[in-house]
């Protein structure tokens, strides 16, 4: 196997250092990935964190496996790890790079294109093709709170099987977004089951925790780990889910959150003007869980709040 011109040899263990570009100081920026290979042959996964740079629970999970020896144990093919895959957006606590772009919606990228495409090709190019399925580590966008979820792509069976040896407390089914790194593996015929859990800018022990169970169920799933599988948990399957929108602009509180389950009509939440005049209760609109929320205390017409799955009637 060759990454970025270095040969890793079967039962080898490399830190691959990938350049991105230069900051204005001169700084070079590189992109880290640790190569575990068994010496007996077996699938390739990819490990990958911080596509959007202030999706930190992300990176502290890969940096918890990575730390742990986790990858060490390895019995059966590859795994790359990527705990930083924007760096820019890593050290600006920021999900795009310093353009304002945002990388998930860069792919396949190009050499000549914005930074974001810059970086997104590294992956398309380099990893890719060397990969056969993988998890893409995401945390809620700004003030969004995602309880622990694994994504795949709805109508894929064999995505459906690696979602389900996961487990993640919700399994959900998602359309690919265009131009996202889950379309682009998958018109290649390769798997990226995508995990979310937490808020930005804030470690949330709970997802970490999950995570790791997660993915190294996965792992001990594809032989590629030894061991016993985790215990079990509850864990509950979606094939829809939706945004709920604030209808006005005000002061947001919710009483119900992630992790909780709602029935269509329930009341969950409230938005108030800062007078103490008017309170308009919001409800849920669909039967199902909250798997995210917003913690944003003043919010804007539109606004996404809740974010509820449910079954398709
Ligand atoms: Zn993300």
């Amino acid at each position: 196997m060759k990454i970025h011109n270095t040969e890793i040899l079967p039962g080898a263990n490399e830190v691959i250092k990938i350049p991105v570009g230069r900051i204005p100081t001169g700084n070079q920026i590189l992109i880290r990935a640790h190569v575990y290979r068994s010496l007996i042959d077996g699938p390739t996964a990819l490990i990958l964190a911080g596509v959007h740079g202030d999706e930190v629970n992300g990176v502290e999970i890969v940096r918890q496996a990575i730390a742990s020896d986790m990858f060490r144990t390895i019995q059966r093919g590859t795994i790359i790890a990527i705990p930083v895959l924007n760096v820019y957006g890593f050290i600006n606590f920021s999900r795009e790079v310093p353009d304002g772009k945002d990388v998930n919606r860069s792919f396949p990228g190009s050499l000549r294109g914005s930074l974001a495409s810059r970086v997104a090709r590294i992956i398309s190019k380099k990893i890719i093709p060397e990969v056969d399925f993988g998890v893409d580590f995401h945390t809620g966008g700004r003030s969004i709170y995602n309880f622990p979820q694994i994504r795949y792509t709805a109508g894929d069976e064999v995505a459906r099987e690696l979602a389900m040896a996961f487990k993640a407390p919700q399994i959900l089914a998602k359309k690919t977004i265009s131009k996202s790194l889950r379309k682009y593996a998958q018109d290649k015929g390769k798997r990226i089951l995508v995990f979310e859990g937490g808020e930005n800018l804030r470690l949330d022990d709970y997802s970490i925790a999950n995570a790791l169970n997660g993915l190294r169920r996965l792992l001990i799933h594809q032989d590629m780990l030894p061991g016993t599988l985790p215990p079990d948990q509850p864990s509950w399957h979606y094939l829809k889910s939706s945004w709920l929108r604030a209808p006005q602009a005000g002061i947001f509180q919710w009483t119900k959150g992630s992790g909780q389950m709602v029935a269509k009509g329930e009341p969950i939440g409230s938005i108030s003007d800062p007078y103490g005049l008017e309170c308009t209760p919001l409800r849920a609109d669909e039967t199902g869980h909250i798997i995210g929320h917003s913690n944003m205390p003043v919010v804007t017409q539109g606004d996404a709040l809740f974010h509820i799955a449910y079954q398709p009637a």
